[in-house]
């Protein structure tokens, strides 16, 4: 099965979008690892959008967990949590109770979805080896894919001695992942941190074991200004124009 790997759209429909249209044809199912809504203007369409997908696997995130008002605010930067009131106010019922049922983990086969970490599905950062090397033993399948650091990367457990290594995204062609273990994130649609701006996704197919990274540019300057238009936070914008 050709499945198109999804993370921290934030509410950036034009992302999103451009996303969809760029791997249209590639893949008949989609994962989605959490983060559908906030930072960005469009939480509503967003949900609407992602939740009509094909065959689609849709992981919670803490954004969306903290727009449903499940966990305290107060643990997000004063920009987060503006953005996560505004989405707040403008979220409908029908996108409130689709992230409402959403659930926090999901096994596929060979592969555990989660959107932070396999120890802490939700909240946990994995932003080195250390950290990936302490989730590995919580990995009950050789393949775990993770969001939330809006970081594309794929850790390695390289050995028996547990040494684990990390590789940077390679965007020149597939790579097998057969035989080894493996956490990867395949980086953020719709608020990219790894200074490039282009969103950035995934393609991955399950019969062959093939993981293969793509980055697209978009229009940022559309999103920016629905973000400006609904007063949302002007680092928030700017952010998007630089990817960090
Ligand atoms: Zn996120």
């Amino acid at each position: 099965m050709r499945v198109l790997v999804i993370s921290d759209i934030h509410a950036n429909l034009v992302a999103l979008e451009t996303v969809l249209a760029h791997a249209a044809g590639a893949y008949e199912a989609v994962w989605c690892l959490g983060d559908l809504v906030g930072y960005g203007p469009s939480p509503n369409e967003c949900v609407a959008r992602v939740r009509a997908l094909p065959q689609l696997i849709c992981l919670v995130g803490n954004h969306d967990k903290a727009v449903l008002g499940e966990i305290d605010i107060n643990v997000f930067n004063g920009d987060a949590r503006a953005a996560i009131s505004w989405s707040q106010s403008v979220a409908t019922r029908a996108s409130l109770e689709y992230l409402q049922a959403l659930p926090a983990q999901r096994v596929c086969g060979d592969y555990t979805l989660v959107h932070g970490s396999p120890r802490q599905p939700v909240w946990e950062y994995i932003l080195d080896r250390f950290v990936a090397h302490d989730n590995f033993p919580f990995l009950d399948t050789p393949y775990c894919l993770v969001g939330h650091t809006h970081m594309p990367v794929i850790y390695h457990l390289a050995g028996p001695n547990g040494d684990v290594r990390e590789e940077p995204p390679d965007y020149a062609g597939p790579r097998r992942l057969a035989g080894q273990r493996l956490i990867i994130n395949p980086g953020s649609v719709g608020q990219p941190r790894d200074n490039n701006p282009a969103a950035a996704y995934a393609l991955l197919d399950t019969d062959t074991d093939t993981w293969e990274y793509q980055r697209v540019a978009y229009d940022i300057f559309a999103t920016q200004s629905r973000m400006r238009a609904a007063r949302l936070p002007e680092r928030l914008a700017a952010r998007l124009g630089y990817g960090w």
